[in-house]
């Protein structure tokens, strides 16, 4: 069994944005995984796996979110 295509599908409950990160991610993003890349607080946890007929509308987060300012700031 493979992992190499599994994502962790999240939906952001403060801008409804949906998006998606890598499971090889877990380490790079570290605690910032599964925090929305539109507003970084944390998605709500939808479902995990291999990519899904919807997986289109999900955007996955490929980098390290990088915010000027925000709630993990605060
Ligand atoms: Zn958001």
């Amino acid at each position: 069994m493979s992992w190499g295509a599994a994502f962790f599908y999240y939906r952001c409950p403060a801008c409804g944005k949906k998006f998606k990160y890598g499971a090889d991610a877990i380490a790079e993003f570290g605690p910032q995984f599964g925090l929305c890349p539109g507003c970084g607080v944390p998605g709500d946890y939808l479902f995990d796996g291999p990519r899904p007929p919807e997986d289109m509308d999900y955007e996955e987060v490929d980098e390290v979110i990088r915010f000027e300012r925000g709630p993990l700031d605060a």
